[in-house]
């Protein structure tokens, strides 16, 4: 039986993730009654680049590295999507995240398109200056399709703000004028919004309060789970305490911790900070208890918000899950098969393009305040957040509501339809 489970497991997290997004818009489009015309387009990412990226290594050889950038839809705005480097970044993976980032640009109602790119690399085996040559040619061979019209790159996996510096000063190095708004997610000196490095965790936040309002329980006291410690749990977890819920677990790569009167957030994120580890694990217990991310997972909690890595939730766990109510603030945390079994208990959940869609919404910000040349309060910054994401939670809830689905079905199908009327009302070129 647990081989079984096993076997069932690894299948259901091995399957290429493009064939999934395609699956998924497959349904979408038949439950939508898309024109097949319009579904054919979306199924095709609109331009894909490829190139050969020489860098001059520090030992003084010469190294070819593989990058792309793809364009899945313009239809709706300039393309919006991180770049990321790791060593399985490959052509099919930058497809299907670029049409997720259509959706989730959508879903929030940003005026953006989706697109993604990436270098095949192992950054952690590159000195930083090899990073900062990779990052200028790479740049330069993309340039073509990129600007602030066209396509606005942003932070991904191991990429962070210094990259998008880099990617800024090449492309205005370039252009031979400053040209900076032609990435977000930039440090805050070279036009980065405040409250970016913020705006996943505090997005997240938002929906979990907001979705317990609509299901009419109290925040105060709500015991909530999270996983991930990291850029987008720790805020997540922290403003979910300042809201009164009681976060009794959080976890990250070394483990987990559990205390049934809650956990100190603030004193664990300012404990991880101060010390050069900075993992969980060294972290005084407290009187509470070391667990498991598996424990965690399964922990008796009101909220679980996945915050860590892809396929957390899968067939091998999906049944002992005790949390009512799961916040993507991850990307694909629940396999497909899982989020049927979860669908089946009745364990709402509010899916990732919608639950950490805040970190494009900031972009999107960030973005506008270096078109106008005029930087705002982190304030406004963070109320122009809050209301995007209550309007996006409210349209996604009313919208499945009204046609019967899960929430996921349900922002998937008001996405692509946003998209499919932006297609139709420009009409096809020429
Ligand atoms: P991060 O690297 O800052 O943090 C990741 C956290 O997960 C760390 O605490 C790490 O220790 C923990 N972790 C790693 N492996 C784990 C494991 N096996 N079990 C439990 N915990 C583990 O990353 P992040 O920026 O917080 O991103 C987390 C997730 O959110 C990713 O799926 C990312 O794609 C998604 N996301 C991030 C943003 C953003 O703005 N940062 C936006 C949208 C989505």
């Amino acid at each position: 039986m647990e081989q079984t489970a096993q076997i069932a497991t690894k299948t259901e997290i091995t399957g290429d993730l493009w064939s999934t997004v395609l699956a998924q818009l497959d349904e979408v489009a038949e439950r939508l009654q898309l024109d097949p015309g319009i579904h054919a387009m979306l199924r095709q990412p609109e331009r894909e680049l490829t190139v050969a990226v020489p860098v001059m290594m520090d030992d003084g050889h010469i190294e070819v590295f593989t990058g792309y950038r793809v364009q899945h839809s313009s239809a709706r705005g300039p393309c919006k999507g991180g770049i990321r480097y790791h060593p399985e970044v490959n052509l099919n993976e930058a497809r299907a995240l670029a049409a997720l980032m259509t959706w989730k640009c959508a879903v929030v109602n940003v005026p953006f398109g989706g697109a993604k790119g990436g270098v095949t690399c192992n950054p952690r085996q590159m000195s930083e200056a090899e990073i900062c040559r990779l990052t200028r040619r790479y740049t330069a061979m993309i340039m073509p399709i990129l600007g602030p019209r066209r396509d606005i790159p942003a932070p991904d996996v191991n990429t962070n703000p210094q990259v998008m510096a880099w990617m800024a000063d090449t492309v205005s190095m370039l252009e031979g004028s400053s040209v900076i708004e032609v990435v977000t997610g930039k440090p805050v000196v070279l036009g980065g919004s405040l409250g970016r490095k913020e705006a996943t965790g505090r997005g997240v936040a938002i929906v979990v309060r907001e979705t317990l309002q609509r299901l009419g329980r109290r925040i105060e006291g709500t015991r909530v789970a999270v996983q991930g410690f990291g850029n987008v749990g720790s805020v997540a977890a922290r403003l979910l305490q300042e809201m009164g819920c009681r976060v009794v677990a959080i976890s990250d790569v070394s483990g987990g911790l559990y205390r049934e009167q809650g956990l100190d957030v603030a004193a664990i994120a300012h404990y991880l900070e101060t010390h050069p580890r900075s993992l969980l694990a060294d972290y005084p217990t407290h009187g509470g208890a070391r667990i498991s991310n598996e424990e965690l997972l399964t922990s008796d909690v009101d909220v679980l918000v996945p915050a860590a890595l892809e396929h957390q939730i899968r067939t091998d766990n999906a049944a002992a899950i005790q949390a009512r109510l799961i916040v993507e603030g991850a990307n694909g945390p629940t396999t497909r098969r899982a989020d049927d079994i979860l669908n089946e208990r009745g364990i709402i959940v509010v899916p990732d393009i919608l639950a950490n869609a805040g970190g494009v919404v900031v972009s999107y910000l960030e973005w506008v305040q270096d078109l106008q040349r005029f930087f705002w309060e982190e304030e406004e910054v963070n109320t122009r957040l809050e209301a995007i994401m209550q309007r996006s939670l409210r349209e996604v809830w009313d919208f499945s509501q009204a046609h019967q689905v899960p929430l996921r079905i349900g922002a998937h199908m008001l996405a692509v339809r946003r998209v499919a009327e932006a297609i139709q009302t420009r009409g096809i070129f020429p």
